[in-house]
């Protein structure tokens, strides 16, 4: 990193950087599982505790439920949030933060799994040029059963990776693993990566997404 691209304003724990030595230690952390298993409800939670220690952060997302800038959980709680598309980069908006005078100490990003690998690179750099912690949440992988791209980074450049499993069941009560693409009550094998679908809806809806254990999700069989 050149001084060139030292933040302008960063918080002093920053300030004794540039040799590449540890200093406060920051860590990318990345909490994945299927969906309905609740990471956008611990992706709220994370940031609430944080700033009880008096910590400040973003919360970023990408394709939330709700469709607009903010996290949505099943279970009712919003927070507003950035959106993250495409040209955003990462390490350009905590910098204008910093700019601006905000203190940012973490950042929340939600369903990571739909961000570009560029911007997971971002993320790591965040953490590890800038000393801000990222905790990132997402799905593994997509109606295919192939890791996304960001979910494959997060994974090869994670500090620390954690499953969540909160009791999302597959109809025959095994454990959910996979999220399957259901088009006219058939599981999908092939079509584009990411198609926003209703993951809550009733099996009139065209597309929607189902949680199956790996003996369902290959074998096709929704049950009942
Ligand atoms: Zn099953």
């Amino acid at each position: 990193m050149t001084a060139a691209d030292e933040p302008t304003i960063a918080p002093a724990h920053c300030q004794s950087a540039g040799d590449g030595r540890l200093r406060h230690g920051a860590a990318l952390k990345f909490f994945w599982g299927p969906m309905d298993c609740g990471k956008s409800t611990l992706a709220l939670q994370m940031d609430h505790n944080h700033g009880r220690q008096g910590r400040r952060g973003l919360v970023l997302t990408r394709n939330d439920r709700s469709m607009g800038p903010q996290v949505t959980t099943r279970i009712g709680l919003a927070h507003s949030a950035v959106e993250v598309t495409d040209d955003l980069d990462l390490i350009a908006l905590v910098r204008k933060e910093w700019g601006d005078g905000a203190r940012i100490d973490y950042l929340i990003c939600d369903e990571a799994c739909f961000y570009t690998v560029e911007q997971i690179e971002q993320l790591a750099d965040l953490v590890d040029g800038y000393d801000v912690d990222v905790y990132a949440f997402g799905l593994a992988s997509d109606f295919r059963s192939f890791l996304f791209p960001a979910a494959q980074r997060l994974f090869e450049l994670a500090d620390e990776v954690n499953r969540l499993q909160v009791e999302v069941l597959c109809w025959c009560g095994r454990e959910g693993l996979l999220n399957a693409r259901i088009v006219d009550g058939v599981v999908a094998r092939e079509g584009e990566q990411v198609v926003i679908g209703d993951t809550a809806a009733a099996d009139q809806s065209e597309v929607r997404y189902q949680v199956l254990c790996r003996r369902h999700y290959r074998s096709g069989d929704l049950g009942r």
